[in-house]
């Protein structure tokens, strides 16, 4: 299935797919094995940062060697991808989903480059996810959830929403209705309210980033409301790997990495099933 089959799929039937991050082999590895076992369809998702260190060729090589090996629907996304010129050279090396976030230019300018964009990725068969608001936080475990969330007056305004979305037709809108990037000791709640009217008045797919640390009825009901077909996953993976990390070496005198990493890779692999269940992907290949 190609991508707009997919998500058309996921919105019919009332599940979403998990974008999960991954910044290195093992990550991907722990990603894929979690689609197998849940016979799950899947966004693999690289930030910049994460791009970075993977290298573009590298990563969209290994997926594509997982995609021979399984029967499975594996996608691939930039993640936050700062700039045209990144999500060009995205589109261009066959990424299915670009996710342009222009959330911090100007209104005028970021309805610019989405559209210009849009045209670019829909003549390869690539979708584009867009951003007008910015999610606030960042893909790390927090204390305190940030002042500014207290007020909604950042979250997405459903005509805003449906003016941009018509004004470049992008594929997905990536809302903010209160779902922060990272995880915090009191789990932020969603304005589903909100959720209601943007679904109401935006045509488009909508994606909700910050799936980690999330209460589970929460993001189950936001799935409910319609229109979610994107759930992004990213600081989870990244404790889970890290913690386990430090835990395998504690006390340890192994040298052999193939020998340190399968336990990190169980440990991710283990929140991301957990996902595809949360997000009713399994078994949905
Ligand atoms: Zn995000």
């Amino acid at each position: 299935m190609n991508i707009l089959e997919i998500l058309t799929k996921a919105k019919n039937e009332g599940w979403a797919l998990g974008a999960f991050n991954a910044g290195n082999l093992e990550i991907t590895k722990a990603i894929v094995q979690a689609a197998q076992s849940q016979s799950s369809p899947l966004i693999i998702e690289t930030s910049s940062g994460e791009l970075e260190h993977f290298g573009l060729k590298n990563f969209l090589s290994l997926v594509e060697n997982y995609r021979q090996e399984f029967d499975l629907t594996i996608l691939t996304n930039l993640d936050h991808g700062p700039g045209l010129e990144e999500c060009q050279t995205a589109i261009e090396n066959g990424y299915n989903l670009v996710h342009f976030d222009g959330s911090k230019l100007p209104y005028e300018e970021n309805v610019k480059v989405t559209k210009a964009l849009v045209g670019q990725a829909h003549q390869k068969g690539v979708l584009i996810e867009a951003e007008i608001d910015q999610i606030l936080g960042d893909s790390r475990p927090h204390s305190e959830l940030p002042e500014s969330i207290q007020a909604s007056g950042s979250y997405t305004d459903p005509q805003k929403a449906a003016d941009f979305v018509a004004q470049t037709g992008c594929d997905i809108l990536a809302v903010f209705i209160g779902n922060l990037h990272g995880t915090y000791k009191e789990s932020p709640l969603l304005d589903l309210e909100r959720l209601r009217m943007v679904v109401q008045t935006v045509p488009c797919f909508l994606s909700l980033h910050g799936g980690s640390g999330l209460r589970k009825e929460d993001v189950q009901k936001a799935i409910e409301i319609g229109r979610i077909v994107k759930i992004n996953v990213n600081t989870e993976l990244r404790v889970a790997y890290r913690e386990t990390l430090e835990n395998v070496l504690r006390g340890s005198d192994e040298v052999a990495i193939h020998k340190i990493m399968p336990p990190v890779v169980a440990a991710v692999q283990k929140v991301v099933e957990g996902k595809m269940q949360l997000f009713g992907s399994q078994g949905k290949r």
